[in-house]
């Protein structure tokens, strides 16, 4: 069977954590979370979603050794190593645009690459590709690093070797712009040496106002869609992060032939294997079922707020359904 890799598309704090999750608890599928953050959660020790910190994870902290083994450098300096939104010109409009105006000659023809950097990180993602699936039993990865340049530069990469699939997950953008202005978080970490599970509360680092969110939330779903519609035509699925959180079983079946993958009722039970992924929010590991969305926005927005959201987004979101 020819290897596959799903990636989820989508805005930050769209679901796309729980989607990779219980697609993850098929039987023949495995989570990644986020991948692309590969080594810079790993020297942060941040928590995999198995409870434990990375470098204490029984399946990456092994990873990591047989990568460093192989690797003439040690990846474990490198927290930009799988990043394909490295560093160059961060904040510089101008080298973003250049970035993109070489990844569309790249996808769409036959030239070369210039940006180096993120040519390395898009063969250190496939390095991982490899490693895991020689690890795992399973044949079809998740990888919900979300974002849709890297998606379709590894889809070109990888086309010989491995099948890939696009799920273009949207929310509500005024949930998710609600979700987005949230700076904390409580996650559910194992103790040292124990089963029991401790609650700690984290603050984001990220700090954003209300129209930067919002103008976010425009930005990446117009880029996703737009990227998706000219470069993969009708060979993607749109999944509304409302609707499967309702009705995950009919969500799912309504991609499963594009997917190829068949629906066992173990996915609704996100407790039931042992997940290790990377990065996404505190429900990589506080998830253990699908819940109804929140629909927070509905009483924290201010009449201002949703004037502003509609006058700048509310376009979008009535194009996706969202009224
Ligand atoms: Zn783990």
């Amino acid at each position: 069977m020819k290897k596959k890799i799903i990636f989820i598309l989508s805005v930050g704090r769209s679901g796309s954590t729980v989607l990779d999750k219980f697609l993850g608890s098929h039987s023949d599928c495995f989570s990644l979370g986020e991948i692309n953050h590969f080594t810079e959660e790993f020297i942060k020790n941040s928590i995999c979603s198995c409870g434990v910190g990375q470098q204490e994870c029984p399946f990456w902290s092994k990873m990591m050794r047989h990568i460093n083994q192989e690797f003439q450098t040690d990846l474990l300096r490198n927290p930009d190593a799988f990043s394909t939104n490295c560093k160059i010109g961060k904040g510089s409009a101008f080298i973003r645009w250049l970035k993109l105006i070489d990844f569309l000659l790249y996808y769409s023809g036959n030239f070369p690459f210039v940006f180096r950097r993120i040519k390395e990180a898009m063969q250190n993602n496939i390095f991982l590709y490899r490693k895991v699936f020689d690890k795992v039993q399973e044949n079809i990865l998740i990888d919900s690093s979300k974002d849709v340049i890297r998606a379709l530069f590894l889809e070109k990469l990888l086309k010989a070797e491995i099948e890939c699939k696009h799920i273009f997950l949207v929310r509500d953008g005024r949930a998710t712009v609600n979700s987005i202005l949230k700076r904390e978080y409580r996650l559910l970490k194992k103790e040292n040496d124990s089963k029991k599970e401790k609650c700690a509360t984290f603050k984001s680092q990220v700090k954003i106002d209300f129209k930067s969110a919002v103008f976010q939330w425009k930005k990446v779903n117009k880029k996703i869609k737009l990227l998706l519609d000219v470069f993969k035509r009708d060979n993607y699925c749109l999944i509304k992060h409302e609707d499967f959180c309702k009705d995950p079983k009919s969500t799912f079946n309504n991609i499963s032939n594009y997917l190829g993958v068949e629906w066992e009722d173990s996915m609704l039970d996100l407790t039931k294997k042992t997940h290790h992924m990377v990065g996404g929010n505190a429900s990589r590991i506080n998830a253990k079922s699908i819940q109804p969305s929140e629909e927070i926005w509905t009483t924290s927005f201010s009449d201002h707020d949703l004037l502003l959201f509609n006058k700048s987004a509310g376009q979008l979101n009535e194009r996706f359904g969202y009224k």
